[in-house]
C-alpha cells in the first residue's frame, strides 16, 4: 500500500513529491509548488560521502603522513639573501637548479611555490634550509 503524499507547500494531494528550497527551507512539494523553490538535487537513496581526498598540505594536522616536512614561509627572501651571498646572479642560480629564471624570479617574490625537487636543489646549491620537518605527535 502506498503512502498518501501530501504537499507541503500546498497541503494537496500529490503523486510525486519534489525537495525544493523555498525561502531557504527544505520542503518536499508537489511538481506545481516545486517550480516556486529551487530545485534540489536529491536521490532517493542518498550517494555515500564522497571518499575525502587525502589533503597536501594543511597546517601540521599529526594525520599527513607524506609530508614529514613544511617549505618555510619566507622561502623567497631566504633564497634572494643566499643568492646575493654567493653573488650569483638569477640566471647563474637558475641553471645551477635547472628552473626558469622568470619562475626563480616569482619563487624570490614569494609568488611561485618551488617544487620538491627545485626546493631541495636550491637547498644544496645555496647551502640553506629551505624546510622544517613538522613534528610528529604521537
Ligand atoms: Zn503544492
Amino acid at each position: 500500500m502506498k503512502e498518501k503524499l501530501y504537499c507541503e507547500v500546498c497541503g494537496r494531494e500529490t503523486s510525486v513529491l519534489i525537495p525544493v528550497i523555498i525561502d531557504g527551507a527544505l520542503v518536499y512539494a508537489c511538481p506545481r509548488c516545486a517550480k516556486l523553490g529551487t530545485p534540489v538535487k536529491r536521490k532517493t537513496e542518498p550517494p555515500p560521502p564522497p571518499r575525502r581526498p587525502v589533503p597536501r598540505r594543511r597546517g601540521r594536522s599529526p594525520d599527513l603522513l607524506a609530508v614529514e616536512w613544511e617549505l618555510v614561509e619566507d622561502y623567497g627572501r631566504r633564497i634572494r639573501e643566499a643568492r646575493n651571498r654567493l653573488n650569483m646572479t638569477l640566471d647563474e642560480l637558475a641553471s645551477r637548479v635547472g628552473e626558469r629564471r622568470s619562475a626563480l624570479a616569482k619563487i624570490e617574490r614569494g609568488e611561485l611555490r618551488p617544487t620538491d625537487q627545485v626546493i631541495a636543489r636550491l637547498e644544496r646549491v645555496l647551502g640553506i634550509k629551505l624546510r622544517f620537518k613538522i613534528e610528529e605527535k604521537s
